[in-house]
């Protein structure tokens, strides 16, 4: 029995043990730290291994250990208070506190104090339960940092901000008041579609339903009205403990204000202000549909400035930049509303003019163009003045496309210059041809100066005044430049002098029109043909000079220098120098005029009429002749513009105590008509063509002493 009794016990405690150990195993699973403590002594009765090994025992060894062995003095004596509460007052405490673990570790952990209590109501003990909220409160505290973060954030932006939740306005930061020109008040809890242009409103509720993260552009509506482009990026965020959505609005005027410049950019020329090529094909064609869609037809002008390149050369880009910018200011002035214009590249330019009545509207146009460019202009320190030449192409019929018709623009005005500059040309079938033909020219050009392929012809100059008394008085011959093109033939100066002038090849070429002139001149005397009644004086020979050449240092000494070599008196040379050639440095014209007229050489100013020398520029430079360009002779006897022209010019050259020549005479009418004005000698088909050097000297053999026709 005793031994059952024995046995009995035996399973009691093992089963007991058991027990026990469940609730070991219980206690040290848990994630709280357990204690339990004797009121009396305050010494722990039991621990789990979680409380144990936070102050450094294992579960064991700190049984029976005080309150201030295990968790310090220091700790012990500041949680009396809550000790003290519960033993005495028989309630539960709780606090927290940071506790430095075993491990080093400082942990913010919640204490909780319970009171055992016996049934008579004595307390005998405290279970002390320990949680780690480290981690509950770091993040807590992290919330707590980002929520001050994102209102330091918000006022520090200084975009605008605004959080809302299903489209209510919940928060603002003072910039985006500031855009809008609202109060906090009047924000808060509104809509933020109140805030939007009525056109944005859809896409903003849009946004706001299906609530991506996205950017967009939009338009925000200031308290007054006015709208104002801004860019919305709009997140999802947490905000005052709520999932919120808050949208950064920027302003862009700056932006799309810098678009709008480099849109400009893209679309204008820098130096001019201009549209571009670019910009102008777009709007061209645009006005193409329009003029098809409607049956009006369109006019397009290609301008081109004569000479710019060297204007550009000798006086500086800054003077050409100049000059540029004067000549696109003039052309859009001198245009009416509707009219577009353009700096095509150079020193080109395009215009296209509204569609009007009419060629004689553009030739109107034309000619107010030429007079605006044309005007002298100050550029550091000097007058200088450029004429422009330009080409017209007309819509429909001169081209299907716009890059057609910006070439046969183009075409036109490279026969414009051709046709001697400072002019207007039409576009004609057939001038493709010609213009490439003038391309393949001009690149053939340069050889032919060196393989000598020119000759001259003559043009013979017989005196009016006493036409009508018995014998021409034949009074010199004019030097005209040929190409003698191996397989063209002969070229005529029209259509390859001003291709020479742009490429200074008119230098060689013109310095061996004045030796061949001079050596036939010379040949002439030697074979007794003279000027003048009985042929007493030699025959002078008039020779064409160009601008250039005009212009060139050494020009004049080269003159001295060839009369020399050919043992030749200055009397037996003439040189015409076109008008405009006139226009250059005042002083130095001067000085070379004279030095030539001092060796006897006679000045004739060519083409007169057709440039715009002030008269005060003619009287005080020293000449002998002026010849009445061609130009106006055509038009006598019927065109009382030319007339007139014509006349004023004889009446200024007597005033001034020229000769005045008329040149181009072809009709007897003609001829009566420079009579009756008053001209001196006359050149022209009437007289005679230009012809070879035997030709000439058959002609002035079979012609001296004999009356004209
Ligand atoms: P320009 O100095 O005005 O020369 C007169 C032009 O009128 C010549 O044309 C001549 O053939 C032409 N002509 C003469 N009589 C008549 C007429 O009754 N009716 C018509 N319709 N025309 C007439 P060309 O030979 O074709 O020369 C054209 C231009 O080429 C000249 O105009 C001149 O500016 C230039 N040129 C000719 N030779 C030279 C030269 O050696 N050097 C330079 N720099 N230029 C030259
Ligand atoms: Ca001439
Ligand atoms: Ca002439």
């Amino acid at each position: 029995m005793n031994e059952r009794a024995e046995a009995e016990r035996h399973d009691e405690l093992a089963r007991l043990r058991a027990e026990l150990e469940h609730l070991r195993l219980l206690a040290n699973t848990v994630p709280v730290a357990i204690a339990y403590y004797e009121a009396e002594g305050r010494t722990c009765r039991m621990a789990n291994r979680r409380y144990a090994e936070m102050f450094g025992f294992d579960e064991q060894n700190i049984i029976g250990r005080t309150l201030e062995e295990i968790i310090g003095p220091e700790a012990a004596a500041n949680i009396e208070p809550y000790r003290h509460r519960v033993i005495e007052q028989r309630t539960a405490a709780a606090y927290e506190r940071e506790v430095r673990g075993a491990d080093g570790i400082t942990r913010i952990v919640e204490v909780r104090l319970l009171p055992h209590v016996q049934p008579d109501g004595e307390s005998v003990g405290a279970f002390v339960l320990i949680s780690d909220i480290t981690h509950h409160r770091r993040a807590e505290a992290a919330l707590r940092e980002s929520e001050e973060r994102l209102a330091k954030f918000m006022h520090a932006s200084e975009e605008g901000i605004v959080f809302h939740k299903g489209g209510y306005i919940t928060d603002v930061n003072p910039p985006l008041l500031n855009l809008l020109g609202y109060t906090m008040p009047e924000m808060l809890g509104r809509l933020t579609l109140e805030f939007i242009a009525p056109e944005a409103q859809q896409k903003v509720a849009d946004v706001i339903a299906a609530a991506p993260e996205t950017r967009y552009d939009s338009v925000a509506l200031h308290k007054d009205g006015t709208r104002i482009p801004v860019e919305f990026i709009v997140r999802t965020m947490q905000h005052q403990g709520q999932t919120q959505r808050l949208t950064i609005v920027r302003d862009i005027r700056d932006r799309l204000a810098a678009e709008q410049r480099i849109q400009h950019l893209a679309h204008h020329d820098a130096l001019t202000g201009l549209p571009n090529r670019a910009a102008f094909v777009e709007r061209l064609e645009r006005r193409m549909a329009e003029a098809r869609a409607s049956g009006e037809s369109l006019a397009l002008m290609f301008i081109d400035l004569d000479h710019f390149k060297r204007i550009n050369d000798s006086l500086g880009h800054a003077v050409g930049d100049a000059l540029l910018r004067t000549v696109a200011a003039r052309i859009t002035e001198a245009l009416r509303m509707g009219d577009m214009v353009a700096r095509f590249g150079g020193d080109e330019f395009l215009v296209l003019l509204a569609p009007r009545a009419g060629s004689s509207v553009v030739a109107e146009v034309a000619a107010r163009l030429l007079a605006a460019v044309a005007e002298p202009m100050p550029a550091s320190g000097v007058t200088i003045s450029v004429t422009p030449s330009i080409g017209v192409a007309l819509f429909p019929q001169d081209g299907a496309t716009s890059s057609e018709l910006i070439q046969h623009a183009d075409q036109a005005m490279y026969r414009a210059k051709s046709g001697g500059r400072a002019r207007m040309r039409f576009f004609e079938p057939g001038m493709a041809e010609a213009t490439l033909a003038g391309l393949a020219l001009e690149s053939r050009l340069a050889l032919a100066v060196r393989q000598d392929e020119f000759v001259l012809h003559f043009q013979p100059q017989v005196a009016l005044a006493r036409a009508g008394r018995g014998g021409a008085t034949v009074l010199g011959v004019e030097a005209l430049v040929r190409w003698a093109h191996p397989q063209r033939g002969l070229v005529q100066p029209d259509e390859f002098v001003p291709l020479a002038e742009t490429r200074r090849l008119i230098l060689p070429i013109g310095t061996w029109v004045l030796q061949q002139a001079i050596a036939a001149a010379v040949r002439w005397r030697a074979a007794g043909l003279g000027c003048g009644g009985e042929h007493e004086r030699a025959l002078p020979v008039a020779v064409n000079l160009s601008a250039v050449q005009f212009q060139t240092a050494g020009f004049v000494d080269m003159v001295a220098e060839t009369l020399r070599a050919a043992g030749a008196e200055g009397s037996m040379l003439e040189l015409e120098v076109p008008e405009r050639a006139l226009a250059a440095e005042p002083a130095d014209v001067h000085d070379a005029l004279a030095r030539l007229r001092g060796m006897g050489v006679r000045i004739t100013v060519d083409d007169f009429g057709t440039g715009t020398t002030p008269l005060a520029r003619v009287k005080s430079l020293p000449l002998d002749r002026l010849k009445v360009d061609r130009g106006f002779v055509a038009g006598l006897p019927h065109d009382a513009g030319s007339v007139a022209i014509a006349r004023a010019i004889v009446q200024m050259g007597h005033g001034l105590e020229l000769q005045v020549v008329a040149e181009g005479v072809e009709t007897p009418a003609q001829r009566d008509a420079v009579q009756a004005m008053g001209c001196d000698a006359m050149q022209g088909f009437l007289v005679a063509r230009p012809m070879p050097e035997p030709e000439l000297v058959d002609w002035l053999r079979r012609h001296a002493g004999s009356p004209p026709r």
